[in-house]
């Protein structure tokens, strides 16, 4: 079974998975945002950036 990842949007802030083989994104360095270069947001046709492997604890926090 292939991995997801999750992505968000840098404009609206929805995230949505994406297999992972249906993305190319930029390595970034350590506390930069992986942009996803071939994929833009469902919603808005905004700018993805990559926040992680679905099923992963986030780096990010919420509320
Ligand atoms: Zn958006």
């Amino acid at each position: 079974m292939a991995d997801h990842m999750e992505c968000m949007c840098q404009d609206c802030g929805i995230s949505s998975h994406f297999l992972v083989t249906d993305l190319s994104y930029d390595e970034a360095g350590p506390g930069e945002r992986r942009l996803v270069q071939n994929l833009f947001c469902p919603e808005c046709g905004g700018q993805l950036f990559v926040v992680g492997r679905v099923g992963e604890e986030p780096n990010y926090r919420t509320g």
